[in-house]
């Protein structure tokens, strides 16, 4: 005897003989078993989109177990159920609308934070160019002080440029 057949929806093993599984997938109880499965997955606007244009089951009204599942043509969803359902589609489409809202805002505020850069960029090239530091400068305190004339402060015009070097040593 060959393997069994598993269907994952009806979770149950079936005879592994085409006729047997084709009978067993167009059986009604598998085909809720699928319809269930796939309701778990679908978006909740769907579902109340589907429920809402339904009447009630009537099966399910009096209290018995209707067979057709999600399957059935008329609605399985009570008040109370459609209305979870509608607040959750509502707080879906908030949630949705306040990031749109959020995203909106940064690109309206995107060309202020871009101009805000430029002008701090400007004014501190300005600030650059007007205000010259020499990276180092000869201290006071040692100005006036009796020190060797190597440590002495050099005199740019003191600076003989002729090449004269021949008179050293
Ligand atoms: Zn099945
Ligand atoms: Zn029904």
């Amino acid at each position: 005897m060959g393997k069994k057949y598993f269907c994952d929806y009806c979770e149950k093993h079936i005879q592994r003989d085409p006729s047997i599984v084709r009978k067993h997938n167009e059986g009604i109880p598998h085909c809720r078993a699928r319809a269930e499965y796939y309701e778990r997955f679908k978006d909740p606007s769907v579902i109340l989109g589907e429920a809402s244009g339904k009447k009630q089951c009537r099966t399910l009204m009096t209290g018995a177990e209707c067979q057709f599942g999600p399957n059935c043509r008329f609605n399985h969803y009570t008040a109370a159920e459609m209305d979870r359902l509608g607040q959750q589609v509502d707080w879906t489409a908030r949630q949705k609308a306040k990031r749109t809202e959020e995203t909106l805002q940064k690109l309206a505020n995107a060309p202020n934070i871009v101009q805000q850069f430029l002008e701090r960029r400007e004014a501190r090239l300005a600030k650059e160019q007007t205000e010259y530091k020499p990276f180092w400068s000869y201290s006071e305190d040692l100005r006036d002080g009796d020190l060797p004339p190597s440590l002495r402060e050099i005199d740019p015009g003191r600076i003989d440029s002729s090449g004269g070097f021949a008179r050293w040593g």
